[in-house]
């Protein structure tokens, strides 16, 4: 079944769609030319447009109460197409229309024929009361009222009329114009707000199950760990032959559970680090303590994994390095996964550096004092585009790498939760400008006096 389109639907009124100023130009012009007065009313009976063409004969008549019983209203002259007053004057009304609806009424008036005449009765209440009031010439004024035909008003009305319409017609348009584009607007608004609804809905939803998978892995990560804490140690015993001597072949099963074992964990904590980080529930246990003898253990405990790829991995700290006061282990855990990113994703044979310094910054409000933990290595390097990227939780550059360095893209992400924990910055740089090759880590953290 063929759609129907909505209808616009709005009524309108002759002040929405006529300026009331160019109104009044126009039936003032017309008064002038005709010598008649010219009165527009809308359809509720409000006067719009009142341009008095009479001498000032209707006030003085008004001023003379007795005569007319207070009985010298428009409101009467309206109600039908043609009146005479009390005193004999005439006006003469049309209707005006657009689109066969009513918007108002014109009115033209006063005007009398050749043969009116006051009447005997008002003409004598009315010298009476000039006496009385010192009202004067309202009989010769009468006289001087415009003396019209019936055709010359019909011409008049439908003259105005037609100029009216056409005044009409424009506003009309405009007006239409006007309350497509108000709708239109309304409409985008409304679909707007409902978006803006269902896209609160939906954060709402996706936070709650934020937290639902937070708590999962919570759970799952520590129903883990257990038993992987009894596989690594009893793989470590085997190893140190507390079940008796292994033989070359057992030694190295043996060796591989506890390394894979070992790998397992480490993925096991970063995924219980990084539900913590996510439900809030990290908290910070500041303590003073010295960054170079921090850096110096670091290294002692990274030096295994580098010896294993041939890769120099030195250390230096500035002479006079101030106390750093922070959570000390989590900025162990920053470097532990700073130095271990640069020793996997730097070939055999290559360098790590690990230093710490003392950064003074004078940029006002930025200003202060920092220690910058720095890491660099001669690796594949991060390419510009990827820079904010890797920090974010399970990010990795190239996915496939995980099969060729393994790793979670969570080990960057708990760097900056911690680093950014301590009110520090960390940020990642090309360690030369002619090529991509190295990187080179700072994590930055302030100084508290
Ligand atoms: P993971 O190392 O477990 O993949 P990270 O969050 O530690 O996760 O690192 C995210 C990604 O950032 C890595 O997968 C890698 O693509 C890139 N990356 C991190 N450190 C380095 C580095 N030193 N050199 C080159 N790329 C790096």
């Amino acid at each position: 079944m063929e759609e129907i389109p909505p209808r616009l639907e709005f009524t309108v009124t002759l002040g929405d769609i006529i300026d009331s100023d160019s109104l009044k130009c126009l039936c003032m012009s017309f008064s002038r030319s005709y010598r008649i007065g010219v009165l527009v009313i809308d359809k509720f009976g409000e006067i719009l447009i009142d341009v008095p063409y009479d001498n000032g004969f209707c006030e003085k008549v008004k001023a003379l109460k007795s005569c007319h019983d207070n009985d010298c209203s428009l409101k009467d002259v309206i109600q039908t197409t043609t009146k005479s007053c009390f005193c004999g004057l005439r006006f003469k009304t049309a209707d005006i229309k657009h689109q066969d609806e009513h918007l108002g009424q014109l009115v033209v008036g006063p005007y009398r024929m050749e043969e009116d005449q006051f009447s005997d009765d008002i003409k004598a209440c009315l010298e009476a009361e000039e006496r009385a009031t010192g009202i004067e010439n309202v009989k010769s004024d009468f006289e001087k009222i415009n003396v019209e035909t019936h055709a010359n008003i019909d011409v008049i009305i439908s003259g105005m009329l037609d100029v009216l319409s056409v005044v009409i017609q424009a506003g009309y348009a405009r007006h239409l114009t006007s309350q497509i584009h108000i709708a239109a607007i309304q409409d985008a608004y409304n679909e707007l707000t409902e978006k803006n609804r269902r896209l609160a809905d939906s954060v709402e939803k996706l936070k709650d199950l934020d937290k639902l998978k937070s708590s999962f892995l919570a759970t799952i990560s520590h129903e883990l760990r257990t038993p992987l804490t009894s596989v690594i140690g009893y793989s470590e015993m085997l190893i140190e032959g507390f079940a008796g001597e292994l033989n070359a072949e057992q030694g190295e099963y043996a060796k591989t559970i506890l390394d894979k074992g070992n790998h397992l964990l480490k993925i096991i904590n970063e995924i219980l680090e990084i539900s913590k980080i996510e439900s809030g529930s990290i908290s910070l246990k500041e303590e003073r303590f010295d960054v170079s003898e921090l850096i110096r253990q670091v290294a002692d405990a990274m030096m295994p994994q580098a010896r294993k790829k041939d890769i120099s991995l030195t250390y230096n700290a500035e002479n006079g390095l101030p106390l750093l006061i922070a959570d000390r282990p989590k900025v162990r855990q920053v470097l532990i996964n700073l130095v271990s990113n640069a020793i996997k994703f730097t070939p055999a044979k290559g360098a790590v550096q690990l230093r710490a310094s003392v950064n003074i910054r004078d940029e006002g409000h930025k200003g202060g004092s920092y220690i910058d933990l720095t890491v660099i290595d001669s690796g594949i390097g991060v390419e510009d585009h990827v820079r904010e990227e890797i920090f974010e939780a399970f990010y990795q550059v190239d996915s496939s790498s995980t099969r060729e360095y393994g790793g979670t893209g969570l080990g960057l992400s708990i760097v900056k939760h911690f680093v950014e924990a301590h009110g520090g910055k960390v940020w990642v740089e090309n360690p030369g400008s002619d090529d991509r090759r190295g990187s080179l880590f700072i994590a930055q953290f302030p100084l508290k006096r």
